[in-house]
Order: structure tokens, then sequence, then C-alpha cells
């Protein structure tokens, strides 16, 4: 690896499955150039894998670990921990970590202590999936590099310029006081998606905007001028429209009908991020690019499913605007599936949308037709920049 001379900035997103790694050069505009990227997946599995990449994105590691080292995100930060200590060349000046959520006590990026993180521990089962994973790799630092800056940031914190009532489920008031409030998620992903509206779109960017974030996770999102004003998921990650292992939208009578038939807390919890979705429903998996290819019927209608509820979600969102002037599709499926997101699309044909099919073949940037009545876009999300950004604000103001 190229001696470096620039100061760094280290992003860590841990998750269930995966663990993924940036590094960052700090330019001296403040300028953040991807310099190192790698994750290690198949976490809990029998094949996990740690691979690396360059900042021009060429291989610089592909190696199999032994299910041993990487039975959970704790094993596995230590094989990604040594990897990174022997090739990084100099500690990096902070590290920035993707934490989902931060309740009502965080609405923004904060340098993390124990207090923070005790207080962010506390929120560990509204996000089972996710938030003790995020907090995993930010313990360990802090027990081993105490004076290494460490920043959390949320994917709720773009969500709080929603107003009180967007925040509410029609429950009493003690539950909202004490909580119980549609937090949002994904906000990382959408504060990005803004950032290059502005940058790319400067039409588009102050007007009211729909962005789904479709990968393994799937939300959508009114904004307007780029600040949130509601969101599909609530509080937890649950809520919504469909994804891969979640159901999105559910009755809640079905979580009592589960428990009547004596399902525990923990056996409900896991049904519901792990079994549901794309998964559940086609009994094949949760992975888009598997259904696509698969001609079983139930692999088809899981398509057919997350293709209308997805639209109908995000379509409903204008309510919140009392308008669309453009949608925006990103991550994993957003950013790379032609056929769903035409499948989505053909939902809104009575509001004459329509897409370009040459376009919307070659991912956008736009691919609305000419004559469609409302844009629609695929933007690229970056969380990581998002996230060293945020990292470096704090730790170096501007
Ligand atoms: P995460 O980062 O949360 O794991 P991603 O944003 O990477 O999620 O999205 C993962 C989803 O994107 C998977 O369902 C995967 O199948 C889907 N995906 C990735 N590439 C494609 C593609 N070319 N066509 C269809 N789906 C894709």
């Amino acid at each position: 690896m190229p001696a470096r001379s620039r100061d760094t900035i280290l992003v860590i997103n841990a998750g269930s499955s995966s663990i993924k790694f940036y590094l960052y050069d700090i330019g001296a505009q403040r300028e953040l150039t991807p310099v190192l990227g790698g994750q290690l997946d198949g976490i809990g599995t029998q094949h996990p894998r740690l691979r690396v990449r360059d900042g021009d994105g060429q291989p610089v590691l592909e190696r199999q670990i032994a299910p041993r080292h990487a039975s959970d995100v704790n094993d596995a930060q230590e094989v990604v921990g040594t990897w990174l200590s022997g090739h990084l060349n100099g500690s990096p000046i902070a590290i920035g970590h993707r934490v989902v959520h931060g309740g009502t006590a965080f609405s923004a990026p904060v340098l993390v202590d124990d207090q923070v993180l005790e207080q962010l521990r506390a929120l560990n089962s509204l996000a089972p999936l996710h938030q003790a994973n995020n907090l995993a790799p930010i313990q360990v630092i802090r027990e081993r590099r105490p004076e290494l800056p460490q920043v959390a940031c949320f994917d709720t914190a773009f969500h709080r310029s929603h107003s009180a009532l967007a925040d509410r489920y029609a429950l009493p008031e003690q539950l909202y006081q004490e909580g119980v409030r549609r937090y949002g998620f994904h906000g990382l992903s959408y504060e990005y998606v803004a950032q290059r509206l502005r940058r790319a779109l400067p039409d588009i960017a102050p007007g009211r905007v729909i962005a789904a974030h479709l990968g393994s996770g799937v939300s959508a999102c009114a904004m307007v001028n780029g600040k949130s004003v509601d969101s599909t998921m609530g509080f937890t990650a649950l809520e919504g429209l469909p994804m891969g292992t979640r159901p999105g939208r559910l009755d809640p009578g079905i979580v009592l009908w589960l428990m009547e038939r004596g399902m525990s807390h923990d056996e409900i919890q896991h049904f519901l991020y792990h079994e549901c979705g794309l998964k559940g429903l086609s009994g094949i998996g949760n992975d888009m690019r598997e259904l696509q290819a698969s001609d079983d019927p139930a692999a088809v209608m899981a398509l057919d499913y997350f293709a209308w509820r997805v639209a109908e979600g995000m379509i409903g969102l204008g309510c919140a605007m009392n308008g669309i002037d453009a949608i925006v599709f990103t991550a994993g499926i957003g950013e790379n599936s032609p056929d769903i997101r035409a499948r989505i699309a053909s939902y809104w044909e009575w509001l004459g949308i329509r897409i370009d099919p040459e376009r919307n073949r070659h991912n956008g940037p736009r691919i609305s037709a000419d004559d469609s009545k409302i844009g629609v876009y695929v933007v690229r999300t970056n969380e990581e920049l998002v996230i060293a950004q945020h990292t470096l604000d704090l730790v170096r103001p501007a």
C-alpha cells in the first residue's frame, strides 16, 4: 500500500451479516477521497469472506475466513481490526460509525463517550437487527484506543425535521412522551441523496421529492428542499414497505395472533426481522437477483407483491407534501434493477408517470420519458461518505 502523507478518517458500518469499512483521505479543501473500502460478509455462515478494494475499486484482497473466526460480529471485528492495523499507514484521526437508532436524544451525529454509549445501548431493542452490532466495534475501540475520537451517525437523525404530527401514531399521548414515535430510518442514505440532488440536479433539489431506498432494508422518504417531512418507516425499521426479510406493513393483530399460538417475544422478533418479506413470500431467499432469476410461482408472487406495495407506499408520501415534483430510486435494488423500477412505476401510470425503457436500462440518472408528468431518477447512494463528512465536521470543525 502506498505511503500516505494526509490525515484519514475510517468509517465502519457493522451489521448482523457484514462489517463494511472505508478509509478516506482528507484533502486540503476538506474534500474526502476514498482510498480503501472493504467488507467482511457472510458473518455467521459457513463462507465468510474478507474483500478489500483500493480507492479506484481495484481488488486488494479477497480471502475466505474460517467460519469460527466470523461466527458473529464480535469475532468478525477482530478479523477486520487485525487486517486494518496491519495495513493502515498510521492511525486515522477519527472513526465514524453508522448507528441505526438515535432515539429522541440524538438528532445529529455525536462524539461517543461512555454516557452516550450507555444511552445508545438502551435503544438496542428498538433495532434488534442492527443496534447492538453497530455499537460492538465502538465499545472495543474505546477499550483499546480510548484517545481515538469516535463519532456515531444515526439513521434516524435526518428525519428529526418531521412535524410532531408526522411523528405520531394514533396512540395515547403518554406513549409518545415515552418515545413511541415514528423515527424513520435510512436517513444517512437520504441525506446523501439530498446532497447529490443539490449538486447534480439543482432544479429538482428544492422541490417535493420522494426518495426510495430499495436495498436489504426498504423505505421511502418525502423531502421538501432536501429536508425529510415523512418516512414510511416508524418506531422500528419494521414498518412500511416490504423488505428482504421484514414484512413492512402488518396488521398488529397478526402479532397478537402469533402470541396466542404460543410464540415467545424472541421468536416473534426473529420471525419479523429474519423470516418475512421477500424471503417469507418466496420461500427461496431475500436476494432480489435470485428471485428475478427464478420462475418459481412463489418468487414471481413475491416480486409482484414487492412492486405493488412499494409503489403504493411511495406515492402515499405525496400527501405529506401536497404533491410530487420528482421521484428518486436508490440502493442495491433501486440503483440496479430496471425491471423492478419499471414494475413499480407501472402502478403510477394513472398519474401520468412514464418510464423511458432505454434510459431505465442505463440506470438513469433520469429514467422518465420526456412527456412524464413527474420526473423519475436514479441516484447512487453513499452513506459512508456522509458519515465521513460528519465525523470530520465534529472532530475538526471548518
Ligand atoms: P445492504 O447494503 O443493506 O445489504 P443493498 O443496498 O446492497 O443492501 O441492496 C441489496 C439488495 O440489492 C439485494 O436484494 C440484491 O439482490 C439487490 N441487488 C443488487 N444488485 C442488483 C441488480 N443488479 N438487480 C437486482 N437487484 C440487485
